[in-house]
């Protein structure tokens, strides 16, 4: 019985398999790359602190509005 406590786990950037193992310092990320793509997502634009928007500071352009 080899027991070696490596768990494959899917990767949640790419979705490929990766080794839940202390030798993947990138887990629960099958590789350094998946990690960094991971971290950009955070850093980058597209994911920003969530504006809230005012609910009486809307423009007023709302594509159907019951009167016009
Ligand atoms: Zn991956």
């Amino acid at each position: 019985m080899a027991e070696n406590k490596v768990r494959k786990v899917r990767c949640p950037q790419c979705g490929g398999e990766s080794l839940w193992s202390p030798e993947n310092p990138w887990r629960p990320f099958c590789s350094e790359r998946c990690k960094q793509i991971d971290l950009g997502c955070w850093a980058s634009d597209s994911y920003r602190i969530p504006v809230q928007t005012q609910p009486g500071e809307v423009d007023g352009e709302l594509p159907d509005s019951p009167e016009s």
